[in-house]
């Protein structure tokens, strides 16, 4: 009996946290399955990453987490490869995760959009996929402490989706557009959060602007 009151407790609270979201209304055609991001993501890795087959082959799992300002996040298997047997420690073992909103599921950016970042995101696994534990261990701590890496890093990720296809200027442009407007509809504190990211990121004004170049 304890613990169906629990469950029930569990149940209602889940109810009242769960606050609709509010999609921007061109985005209510593009809901996602994980089917089409994987299929995209294979696509994506065969067509830039056709020098390096190893990891070409590699596994990426996606996962999907809630919250309202980061849409998407990668992150190495650094658990799993630590409790991996030796024979199977070839690097095309590797599994990589990609934590994908669960709002993709509602309402996600278009195609381009959408392309154009998992290119970006793409990037980053293929870095932990050249680094070894140690130096993905020392990024992630630089990348945490230090916002001057973080903003770096994360534009210098950004030039290589939009150097491997022109086209994806346009796409990353909308994807920001669309960042943006989630956080405006959905986030505590939007104009905090808008600030921070077009800091970071190339936002969709510059993205947009005809003299654009990336500084690397
Ligand atoms: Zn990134």
């Amino acid at each position: 009996m304890i613990k169906f009151y629990l469950i029930l407790g569990i149940c209602t609270m889940t109810i009242i946290s769960a606050k609709p979201i509010t999609c921007p209304n061109y985005t209510q055609n593009y809901p996602y399955t994980d089917e089409q991001i994987i299929n995209y993501l294979n696509e994506l890795k065969k067509e830039y990453f056709s020098h390096e087959p190893e990891f070409v082959q590699t596994k990426i799992k996606l996962k999907d987490y809630r919250n309202k300002a980061y849409y998407l996040a990668t992150k190495p298997n650094l658990v799993g490869n630590l409790f991996r047997k030796k024979k199977r420690s070839k690097k095309n073992k590797t599994t990589y995760i990609i934590n994908r909103s669960i709002y993709f599921k509602y309402c996600g950016p278009g195609p381009l959009a959408m392309k154009a970042i998992l290119l970006h995101e793409l990037k980053h696994l293929y870095d932990y996929y050249l680094w070894n534990k140690g130096k993905t261990i020392l990024f992630g701590l630089k990348y945490l402490l230090s916002k001057k890496f973080h903003m770096a890093y994360e534009k210098r990720t950004d030039c290589f989706s939009l150097k491997a296809n022109p086209e994806f200027q346009k796409g990353l442009a909308q994807y920001r557009k669309w960042v943006v407007e989630m956080i405006r509809l959905n986030a505590k504190n939007p104009l905090k959060k808008i600030k921070a990211k077009n800091t970071i990121y190339y936002s969709e004004a510059e993205l947009k602007d005809p003299h654009f170049n990336c500084k690397e």
